[in-house]
């Protein structure tokens, strides 16, 4: 069978790797719509839209045409010194367009985790080039998600990235999670703990030395950290602390970029005026690997002036600005714009934020939390003192693993479990999703 023989060969990613050896894969065949299909033909509605990128859901079919003729056309060819494609250009371009601040350049890799390594060798390099070589730590945040490699993984707030990975790295290093559902004090409100928050940040960057931090790094929305979302406020005070000290502000958007939170950019959404923008999942539907990050002038400055220093920029991969994967990008985001995603989603969402709500009252449920397509349910042991359970039952996996049985793909993170469907998803859809949701919550309790 397919299952004994992935058990065979396979390393899973993010796979309790002992238990895969008896419970085996799922086999995932097909896709059509918002819906994916297993090796006996069952549905299952993609309730995560795959890893939270797969917004046009799984049958796109002017996608698969988009690479089918950039195939044909130029299946391959490099940006190394100073080749491109026009592809290449026209999606450099399409991009900046949109950004939510004004932006430079665009430099492209394959995955979110690739793009944020480079952002990490960026902000070193932007301070060489301004010879100021103490300047060098990086702010990320307890519970932020960057990725794997070895800098995203330093970058990643998560234990368990950490753990028996040697890791972080030196001059990454960690602030406040600012999730005030489970951090704010009893009686705190949202702005006292976004400012309790900022100011414990300046002490941080003082007890550090301003002239020793260079960046500080945030999803607008924590996605695999449990779809945490900024309390009030929070934002603007975090950006003024930066500015006080000349810290660069870098936006994470893998997650929330190209509409996911009601606006094009989850910077929109917040108020965040990045430095530096990280984007990748939705920027091709997930159809094939491609990430981007977007600089402001003043970095691009300053790093012309190193490298005409030094030479060469020596940074890149074989695959940065891949000719197909760039023209699946650019015909997704076509796809936004004609059929006006944004528009959608703000259209859906409060459907869908009043389903999260909907289960506030059940036996099991602490918080529930999101907006525009994206939200979190998160269980707890004790409604009134938001204890949480013990880790060692699973109860989130418990329910995700119902779900699963009814047709429904959620993600467990610890026990809050996330919502983030394909952002093409209809009203009809959305209650069908809640209905096979709620079906799985009353299995678990
Ligand atoms: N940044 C954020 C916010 C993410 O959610 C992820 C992946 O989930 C990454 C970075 C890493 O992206 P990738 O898995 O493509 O390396």
């Amino acid at each position: 069978s397919i299952a004994s023989r992935d058990i065979a060969t396979y390393l899973h990613s993010y796979t309790n790797l002992k238990k895969h050896e008896t419970d085996g894969p799922l086999v995932v065949n097909g896709g059509r719509g918002i819906y994916i299909q297993d090796e006996a033909g069952k549905e299952y509605i993609e309730g995560m839209a795959g890893l939270w990128c797969a917004s046009l859901g799984f049958s796109e079919e002017r996608l698969v045409e988009a690479a089918i003729a950039a195939l044909r056309r130029l299946p391959y060819y490099h940006t190394f010194g100073g080749k491109t494609t026009e592809i290449g250009v026209d999606l450099a371009e399409k991009l900046l367009s949109t950004a939510p601040v004004p932006m430079s350049k665009v430099f492209f890799a394959n995955s979110g985790s690739e793009a944020n390594d480079s952002v990490v060798k960026l902000v070193w390099y932007y301070n060489n080039a301004l010879e100021r070589p103490a300047k060098k730590k990086i702010l990320a945040r307890t519970k932020g998600y960057h990725g794997v490699t070895v800098a995203s993984a330093s970058l990643t707030g998560l234990p368990n990235n950490h753990r028996d990975f040697d890791l972080p790295i030196a001059n990454i290093m960690h602030v406040d999670c600012p999730h005030h559902y489970r951090f704010g004090e009893p009686g705190e409100s949202e702005e006292a703990f976004a400012t309790r928050l900022a100011d414990n940040l300046e002490k941080r960057i003082l007890a550090e030395g301003p002239e020793t931090v260079a960046a500080f790094i945030a999803e607008p929305i924590m996605g695999a950290g449990g779809v945490i979302l900024p309390p009030a406020g929070y934002f603007e005070k975090v950006q003024a602390i930066l500015k006080k000290y000349d810290i660069l502000m870098i936006a994470d958007e893998v997650i929330c970029g190209f509409g996911r939170t009601g606006n094009m950019w989850g910077c929109q959404t917040f108020g965040i005026k990045p430095d530096i923008l990280v984007c990748a999942k939705a920027l091709s539907s997930a159809y094939l690997p491609i990430s981007a990050v977007m600089i402001s002038e003043p970095i691009y400055q300053a790093m012309v002036r190193q490298s005409e220093k030094i030479g060469v920029f020596a940074h890149g991969f074989t695959y940065s600005g891949h000719p197909v994967s760039s023209a699946v990008a650019l015909e997704t985001l076509k796809i936004y714009e004609e059929r006006d995603i944004v528009g959608h989603v703000q259209a859906i969402a409060p459907k869908m934020q009043k389903w999260i709500r909907s289960f506030a009252d059940r036996p099991l449920v602490g918080e529930c939390r999101g907006t525009g397509l994206i939200g979190a349910i998160e269980l707890v042991a004790d409604k009134a003192t938001h204890a949480p359970f013990d880790a060692k039952l699973g109860v989130g996996a418990y329910l995700a693993q119902r779900a699963q049985e009814g047709g429904l793909i959620l993600r467990a993170m610890g026990d809050s479990i996330g919502f983030c469907p394909p952002l093409i998803i209809t009203g009809d859809e959305l209650d069908e999703m809640f209905r096979r949701f709620d079906k799985a919550l009353g299995e678990t309790e």
